[in-house]
């Protein structure tokens, strides 16, 4: 199950030992836990929330993230601007 519905790849299989593997492991998500739910053996753990949250607030991701979420929301703006914009017109200048 997790080898075909993860989105990332994260898993091949073996069939020798007739088994997933995990293949790629930093192209899990994070924040994502859907294999561990599929798996009805039980087989998948993930580290505790905490210790993911005491990680995040070292390396200080949130602002690296704010910074990924205004640009993401400067650009969208920009796209919007542009399609709104009237012919002739330079997008975010008043004329
Ligand atoms: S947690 Fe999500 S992204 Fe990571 S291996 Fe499982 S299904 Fe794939």
């Amino acid at each position: 199950m997790c080898v075909t519905s993860c989105g990332r790849e994260v898993f091949d299989f073996d069939p020798v030992k007739g088994k997933s593997v995990v293949a790629r492991p930093l192209q899990c998500m994070v924040g994502c836990t859907s294999c561990r739910v599929w798996c009805i053996f039980d087989a998948i753990s993930f580290p505790d929330p905490q210790r993911v949250r005491d990680l995040m607030n070292r390396r200080k991701i949130l602002s690296y993230v704010k910074k990924q979420l205004e640009e993401r929301i400067g650009q969208r703006a920009f796209s919007s601007e542009e399609k709104t914009a009237p012919e002739g017109s330079v997008a975010g200048t008043s004329q």
